[in-house]
């Protein structure tokens, strides 16, 4: 789908330039969706304008289907590309009605006179978006007439309603409070996966990344520092940067014993011999993740210094008899009391599908 080589974008700035990108590589690949996830300010939303024609990058090379769309001496104009945006923030037409909206890229958008036929047929397509989006009847409302997550809905409906092979979504649900934004996501995911469209999602919520997408890219710096499952890029997270933004992580230090070809390592830390992903031991320091470790019958003693309950489960903080600390999750209605001593064992620290 998309072949993103190399692809670089300086902002001409005062005190010095703004490397925005810095040699992004990244396949989107057909059918399902890409989340490209990042903080504030890696670069997110200067490559999704890059991949839809609204900006051009200094190097590096853009391909959609095999073609060269931006590229030395190449520059193939937005409405060439077959591609749809949702922007960041709504970015609807606030003095066109929904129905307006959904239409302006169909063709004869921007005409005021159009054939029968053709008015006909943009009335039905528009319609058609009403529906897919869950808006039957809401043609005739303005933008302001409509909640946020109903406005979100609107700008999806206007970016796939002339079809395109690829919908690009900047942060489009970072606007909505917390319950609509779950709720909204599971739908727009459910609907791409029903009409079968490619879509590039960019996010900064790892939960988001994770839950909704089939393949992860993650950026810092104006770079993709690694690519893969949700699973994968969890599990086995490039370095240990990677490994704090995607979740919550438990840093011990340890010893390698040895490490196969397999992406394994066995470590000696205080929690004793462990086979780990290679990837999150640096040095002399395993990660693991808090699911990752128990309270059990047997294991190592240690005190339970504070406790957090979150409802579906809880957070426990522990300190182990030399002054480790740790962190693990637990069941909620299973959490221990401050002060009581339990033993804590690592589990499960080798995904099998890494
Ligand atoms: P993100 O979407 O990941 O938050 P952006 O792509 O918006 O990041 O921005 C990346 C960097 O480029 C930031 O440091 C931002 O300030 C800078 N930047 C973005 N657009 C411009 C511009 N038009 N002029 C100057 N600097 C810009
Ligand atoms: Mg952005």
């Amino acid at each position: 789908m998309f072949e993103i080589r190399g692809v670089t974008r300086v902002f001409p700035a005062r005190p010095e330039p703004v490397r925005a990108l810095r040699g992004v590589d990244l396949n989107v690949v057909r059918g399902g969706l890409t989340a490209v996830l990042g903080a504030s300010g890696c670069g997110k939303t200067t490559l999704l304008r890059i991949l839809a024609g609204f900006d051009r990058p200094d190097g590096g090379v853009v391909r959609l289907d095999g073609a060269v769309v931006a590229g030395p001496g190449v520059f193939v104009r937005p409405e060439k590309r077959s591609v749809g945006i949702v922007a960041q923030e709504g970015a609807l037409f606030p003095h066109l009605s929904v129905a307006a909206n959904i239409g302006y890229g169909l063709p004869g958008g921007g005409r005021p006179s159009l054939r029968p036929a053709e008015r006909r047929r943009r009335t039905d397509r528009v319609e058609q978006m009403l529906e897919l989006v869950g808006l039957p009847g809401y043609g005739r409302r303005r933008p302001a007439e409509l909640s946020g997550g109903q406005q979100q809905r609107v700008a999806l409906a206007r970016a796939l309603a002339p079809a395109p092979s690829v919908v690009l979504l900047d942060e489009p649900f970072s606007a909505l409070d917390a319950a609509l934004r779950v709720e909204l996501r599971e739908e727009v995911r459910d609907l791409l996966a029903r009409i079968d469209t490619t879509a590039v999602l960019v996010t900064h919520d790892q939960d988001e990344a994770l839950s909704l997408a089939d393949h992860i890219a993650l950026m810092r710096d104006g770079r993709v520092v690694q690519e893969g499952t949700p699973q994968a890029v969890y599990r086995a997270p490039a370095d240990r940067e990677a490994a704090a933004f995607l979740g919550d992580s438990v840093d011990l230090p340890c010893t390698v014993v040895d490490a196969d070809d397999h992406g394994r390592t066995r470590v000696h830390c205080v929690l004793g011999t462990l086979t780990v992903a290679t990837s999150s031991v640096d040095g002399d320091t395993v990660m693991l993740r808090p699911e990752q470790l128990e309270i059990a019958d047997s294991g190592v003693p240690a005190t339970v210094c504070a406790t957090r309950f979150f409802g579906h489960d809880g957070l426990v903080r522990l300190r182990l008899d030399d002054g480790t600390p740790l962190r693990l999750r637990a069941a909620g209605d299973a959490l221990p009391s401050v002060d009581a001593t339990v033993r804590v064992r690592a589990v499960h620290t080798v995904d099998a599908t890494v």
